[in-house]
């Protein structure tokens, strides 16, 4: 049994009805399967949209690549993001075209990185977020860029938030402004429900939507090996207390016009715009441009707050004391014969697809298969798979 049928919990579905010859039930509460990374077409204008944010395919993982191309093509999408700030738009992540827009004048690479030093010097040892960005891209560039929007995003000031969550942002001194930079990046071709659908169909899987993992549990565990996809605290019942999330509002508009804003994803800098960023579908799309109504367009404005009981969990908080929850829960799972953590909700970790499908192949090598063929004991070495 396969509790949730998000990517993590499709790919393990997939692999053991394929690959090891079984059958599998896979449970999700909600009336779609895909989890986050489900999308559907507006009805009135026939739009893609992404009900639970843009989702962007990429990996520099061969094995992920191969596998992921089994059940669709890709297009040649590559993700481009702007920022505005005080009504101009400048190229993210920060390059030296915004170096260049932001402080007037042309700059060379040496002449940009020259500068950028000076201005970093003032942090020698970051020891948070805010420290972190003025060493990487000095002080007015981090007050333009990062400081308003990392408060929108994080309700909790830049000073309070751990340098890693930075990192992942490349600041880079060529204007190659490409989001991202791994080997591989696309579109799923027919969308991504497409996609999904067919790495559940196949006559070993049974899915069960509208259905609660928490209602068949007792018949389940024990009985059956179980791949449990949902929230980690959720399945204890809390015991150790709540794991902190941030979930995102997302306020979708039809607009009277056929581009609203040229570009997939713009953010706003600024701290007095309330919402982080706008996304618009259509430009996901470029190839389906003769498809796509040239009067109409679908935005979606998104919002981040801290999340409550019964909102979607987006991602986790990890302050000190989530992780020391955490470690609460990790001793648990461990302790829960036959039945496996893992994907985002279950190990209480960000995962892009990639990752997701990545860790959920690896549980099939290093659990399931020993346990099918050899008879090994199912269970969590931790949660982090
Ligand atoms: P999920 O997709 O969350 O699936 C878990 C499933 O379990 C859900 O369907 C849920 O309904 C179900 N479930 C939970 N509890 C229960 C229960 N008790 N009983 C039954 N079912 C249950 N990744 C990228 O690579 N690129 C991106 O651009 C990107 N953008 C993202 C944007 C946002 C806003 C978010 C939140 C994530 C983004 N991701 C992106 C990450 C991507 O969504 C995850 O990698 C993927 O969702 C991981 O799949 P999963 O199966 O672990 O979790
Ligand atoms: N960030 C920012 N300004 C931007 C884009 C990102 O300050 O225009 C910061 C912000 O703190 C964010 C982090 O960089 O949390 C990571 O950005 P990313 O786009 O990866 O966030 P995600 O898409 O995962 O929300």
């Amino acid at each position: 049994m396969v509790a949730g049928s998000g990517l993590f919990g499709l790919t393990v579905a997939e692999r053991c009805a394929a690959d090891l010859g079984l059958r599998v039930l896979v449970l999700d509460r909600r009336d779609h399967i895909g989890g986050n990374a489900y999308s559907e077409d507006e009805p009135e204008t026939g739009i893609e949209i992404h009900r639970y944010g843009a989702h962007l395919f990429h990996t520099s993982n061969e094995r992920v690549w191969e596998y992921v191309n089994r059940f669709t093509s890709f297009t040649g999408y590559r993700h481009h993001v702007y920022s505005r700030y005080r009504d101009r738009i400048y190229p993210m992540p920060i390059n030296l075209g915004t170096v260049c827009e932001y402080f007037g004048r042309a700059f060379t690479p040496d002449e940009a990185r020259a500068l950028i030093a000076e201005q970093a010097a003032e942090v020698t040892d970051p020891a948070n977020l805010e420290e972190k960005a003025i060493s990487l891209i000095g002080r007015p560039l981090y007050e333009a860029f990062i400081r308003g929007y990392t408060a929108k995003q994080w309700q909790t000031d830049p000073r309070d938030l751990p340098p890693e969550i930075i990192t992942r942002l490349p600041v880079r001194y060529t204007f190659d402004n490409r989001y991202f930079n791994d080997t591989y990046e696309g579109l799923p071709v027919d969308g991504y429900t497409a996609w999904l659908e067919r790495m559940a169909d196949h006559p070993n899987i049974e899915v069960r939507l509208n259905t609660d993992f928490a209602d068949l549990r007792d018949d389940a565990v024990g009985n059956v090996p179980v791949v449990y996809t949902g929230p980690l605290d959720a399945y204890f019942g809390h015991a150790e207390g709540e794991l902190g999330w941030r979930t995102l509002d997302f306020e979708m508009e039809i607009a009277d016009t056929g581009d609203f804003q040229g570009t997939p994803v713009m953010n706003y800098a600024d701290q007095d715009v309330p919402y982080t960023r706008i996304h618009e579908f259509r430009h996901f799309h470029p190839e389906r441009r003769d498809r796509y109504p040239s009067d109409r367009t679908v935005i979606m404005r998104e919002f981040s707050r801290f999340a409550e009981r019964g909102d979607e969990p987006y991602y986790p908080i990890n302050t000190p004391g989530d992780r020391e929850k955490l470690r609460a829960y990790r001793k648990l799972a461990a302790a829960e014969e036959g039945v496996l953590f893992g994907g985002r909700l279950g190990t209480y970790q960000y995962l892009d697809m990639h990752m997701a499908i990545a860790s959920a192949l690896s549980m099939v090598d290093n659990r399931l298969r020993p346990h099918f063929a050899e008879g090994s004991r199912l269970i969590s070495g931790g949660v982090d798979e």
